[in-house]
């Protein structure tokens, strides 16, 4: 069917990349490229004989618009699967409008130097992307992604008006570390050393870091702690989900991880501001990340589940209604199949099913969207289909 061009070989690539080559008869062809090509060949050694998806390997450095370009222009995908990190956004959507090419990606920008994602810079390339008739499909990972898609299959099965939604992610699986993070290091202690905060009313209400908790039990897991975390879809949910009063976005931490964070807090690891080291500059979270697991090597140790999804709150025909739909993927039962654990797989294979509803041309039309902006039912078929099955629950216990 199509040409994919996947950019960035870290942990959601690699699941992305796995579900591309079982997908051969929509991925014909792909190109791998990524900063360090050493790590694309390996992957590319791994599945070539396992596919009938043909797949190139190239180095890149995403954060040159030319390079992109020429990349682009030598390839010619139909879609560019950005996969790389929040920072390299934008010089993919530049090298995507230059060449025409439609674009997916699973987080937004965010600036190296100020923590705080928004759609801004990227809504910003709307008008661009319709008049070069391409689109770039914003989000298309897990949360941000499935939880969008949940909402936009909510919004046209189950409601008529949604007024509340609580999304819950809930990380059960234990990697047996002290200390360690799922995914990027960098971006996910970003994430939630940043402030919390959530939409009520059209208006952000801001918290301090971890200062609303809840518990809750999880189907699947049991009883965990969950804490209130500012999240990049609640700003798109609140306006593109028809009445929304209000939209919170709560995550499980467990408490070692919490203390852990709170001391590296503490005594200044977690900064993005440069200071000084024995003459060179250096950034205590960059070097952070060097010091802690790669994320790569901890799906043969994490054992558990992970249990994501969004309860809704809403008027059906006049009545009120609760809607709970969630995943539950289980840590081993994906490293047994693609080699990472279930933070990337739950990210990797809504990406691919991204860049294949826009290949197949299920999802069609020019501008720059987030995902609950498109027919969610396809998009939801495959989510079955690729390994990521939900659960409907029609009396779920809410969040207070
Ligand atoms: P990793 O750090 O494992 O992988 C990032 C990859 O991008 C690496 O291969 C890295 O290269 C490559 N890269 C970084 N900078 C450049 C550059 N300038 N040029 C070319 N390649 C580059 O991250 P993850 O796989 O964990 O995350 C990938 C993305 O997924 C992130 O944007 C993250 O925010 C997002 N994500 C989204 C989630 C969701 O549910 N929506 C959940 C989890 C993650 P190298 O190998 O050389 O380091």
């Amino acid at each position: 069917m199509g040409r994919c061009l996947i950019i960035g070989c870290g942990g959601v690539a690699s699941v992305a990349i796995h579900k591309c080559c079982q997908n051969s008869e929509v991925f014909t062809e792909i190109m791998i490229a990524s900063r360090t090509k050493s790590k694309c060949d390996a992957l590319k050694d791994k599945l070539q004989s396992t596919t009938k998806t043909i797949i190139h390997t190239a180095q890149v450095d995403a954060d040159s618009v030319p390079q992109l370009v020429e990349l682009i222009n030598n390839f010619k995908p139909d879609v560019v699967l950005n996969l790389a990190l929040p920072y390299q956004d934008l010089t993919i959507m530049d090298a995507c409008l230059e060449t025409k090419t439609n674009y997916v990606d699973t987080a937004n920008y965010e600036p190296l130097d100020t923590a705080k994602f928004e759609y801004k810079w990227q809504w910003a390339y709307r008008e661009r992307f319709e008049k070069a008739g391409i689109t770039a499909l914003l989000g298309s990972g897990f949360d941000p992604g499935v939880t969008g898609v949940f909402s936009a299959y909510a919004m046209k099965h189950q409601f008529d008006e949604i007024n509340y939604i609580d999304i819950l992610d809930c990380n059960g699986g234990d990697h047996g570390y002290p200390f360690a993070t799922n995914f990027n290091p960098e971006i996910n202690i970003r994430e939630v050393s940043a402030n919390g905060s959530y939409i009520q009313d059209g208006k952000w209400v801001e918290t301090k870091p971890m200062e609303i908790k809840r518990v809750y039990n999880f189907d699947q897991i049991g009883e965990k702690d969950m804490y209130l975390l500012h999240h990049e879809e609640l700003e798109s949910l609140a306006l593109n989900i028809k009445g929304i009063k209000r939209i919170r976005f709560f995550m499980t931490f467990g408490q070692s991880y919490l203390t852990h964070l709170k001391c590296l807090e503490n005594v200044g690891m977690t900064s993005i501001e440069p200071i000084m080291y024995q003459g060179k500059e250096i950034v205590p979270l960059q070097f952070l990340k060097a010091v802690l697991p790669d994320p790569a090597t901890l799906g043969a140790r994490t054992v558990g589940k992970t249990n994501i999804g969004c309860i809704f709150q809403g008027i059906k025909d006049g009545k009120p209604k609760t809607y709970y739909l969630y995943n539950v993927c289980d840590h081993q039962k994906c490293y047994k199949e693609v080699g990472s654990q279930a933070i990337s797989y739950t990210t990797g294979v809504p990406a691919m099913i991204g860049a294949e509803m826009l290949m197949t041309g299920k999802w069609n039309k020019a501008g720059v969207y987030n995902i609950e902006e498109f027919d969610p039912d396809p998009f939801m078929e495959e989510l079955n289909r690729w390994g990521l099955p939900w659960i409907e629950d029609f009396n779920p216990t809410l969040v207070d």
